[in-house]
């Protein structure tokens, strides 16, 4: 039986999980799409432009009548209260940092997906919304930091002298991280990096930076791609090479992340002071504690003359682009849990097993 795919307004975002263009490349057989109305007005997607893709309801009408309820952040459970007993809502539950069903989920109606417990494999690349929003963030932390900096990002020769280039130093070589090390690099800057995993070692080299090694950094492969936490003896050593390398950078990118742990604290205070006047810190890792000692979350502060940018949802400032990837990894993984238009979730399957957090 074909069926009705509902997509909801954020409330603390401004971007939509399904654009139009989504909607119009979906495959889905026979679905009907509802688009709650005015839900893309933020990233720039009129009412209008689902005229002839999907029709526009209430939020109640979608709450209670559609049989897949997408949203970016998770529905209250007041909004929960009302979805029919088999409908699947999909959104990010962020189970790793404290458990949604031991908080009322439980209680209420319907099926769950936390998309940010996709596995991270191969085959479920293409459903990574942790992957596209990072990859985001990543590039637009280096756009940022380069019209911060009051220095330019390549090597320049004019007639008025030669220009070195900047300096970038990037914390943390997960997908954020790679993608930063990537932008800076066709900017132009001289790029290193550090991370704890040895896999990255190789992908840090092959975009062109350099690997900075501290040993004795627990790898456990065992953790799905994911660091571990690493013991207070490790992270001091660490601190202390950062620091060696922060004195001379221009530009520092935080994105090291322990999944549901607080982020580890790889800048202290002494280091910023450290640093040059004019340098920026763009710290991704903020809203877990942040890895600068100094760094607010969604604020910026000046410390000694260095800017700290505390921000770890730069991806909003690039609505349409981060709807858009959003909403083709909601296809992707709308279309790996249907069969000829119908929901199939399968209990076997790896990233059903993997992302389905509650199953009534
Ligand atoms: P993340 O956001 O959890 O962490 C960012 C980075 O910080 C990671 O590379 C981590 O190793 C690093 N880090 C943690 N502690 C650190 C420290 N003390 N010093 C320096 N770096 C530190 O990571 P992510 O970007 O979500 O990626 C996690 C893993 O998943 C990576 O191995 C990535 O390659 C893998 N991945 C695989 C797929 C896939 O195959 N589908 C998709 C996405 C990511």
């Amino acid at each position: 039986m074909a069926i009705t795919i509902g997509v909801l307004t954020e409330s603390q975002d401004r971007r939509i999980a399904m654009t139009p263009d989504n909607i119009k490349r979906s495959k889905i057989k026979d679905a009907t799409w509802w688009v709650e109305q005015g839900a893309g007005e933020k990233a720039g997607y009129s009412d209008a432009r689902f005229d002839g893709l999907a029709q526009l309801k209430s939020r109640n009408e979608i709450l209670s009548n559609a049989d897949v309820i997408l949203s970016i952040f998770p529905i209250s459970h007041d909004d929960h209260a009302r979805v029919k007993p088999d409908a699947l809502v999909i959104s990010q539950y962020r189970p790793y940092v404290s458990d949604p069903m031991q908080n009322g989920l439980a209680k209420v109606p319907g099926k769950v997906i936390s998309v940010d417990m996709i596995p991270r494999t191969t085959l479920a690349q293409a459903m990574d919304v942790l992957s596209s929003m990072a990859s985001i963030a990543g590039y637009r932390a280096v756009i940022l930091a380069a019209l911060q900096l009051p220095r330019y990002f390549p090597m320049m020769i004019t007639s008025a002298g030669s220009i070195k280039p900047a300096k970038v130093l990037v914390l943390g070589a997960g997908v954020a991280g790679l993608q930063a090390i990537a932008t800076a690099r066709k900017l132009g800057a001289v790029v290193e990096a550090f991370d704890v995993r040895a896999a990255a070692k190789e992908e840090v080299k092959s975009l062109g930076a350099k690997f900075v090694e501290v040993e004795g950094a627990v790898d456990d492969k065992g953790a799905g791609g994911y660091a571990v936490q690493q013991s207070e003896e490790f992270l001091a050593r660490q601190r202390a090479k950062v620091q060696e390398h922060a004195a001379n950078a221009d530009v520092v990118i935080c994105t090291a992340q322990v999944r549901g742990r607080k982020a580890p604290v790889l800048i202290e205070a002494e280091t910023v002071g450290k640093m040059k006047p004019g340098s920026v810190v763009i710290d991704l890792a903020a809203s877990t504690g942040g890895n600068c000692a100094l760094t607010q979350n969604d604020q910026t502060i000046v410390h000694q003359g260095v800017t700290i940018i505390g921000n770890s949802s730069l991806e909003n400032d690039m609505v349409q682009d981060a709807s858009a990837m959003y909403g083709n990894n909601m296809l992707n993984l709308l279309g790996h849990i249907t069969k000829d238009g119908a929901l199939n979730l399968n209990m076997e399957d790896e990233i059903v097993k993997g992302c389905l957090i509650k199953t009534t």
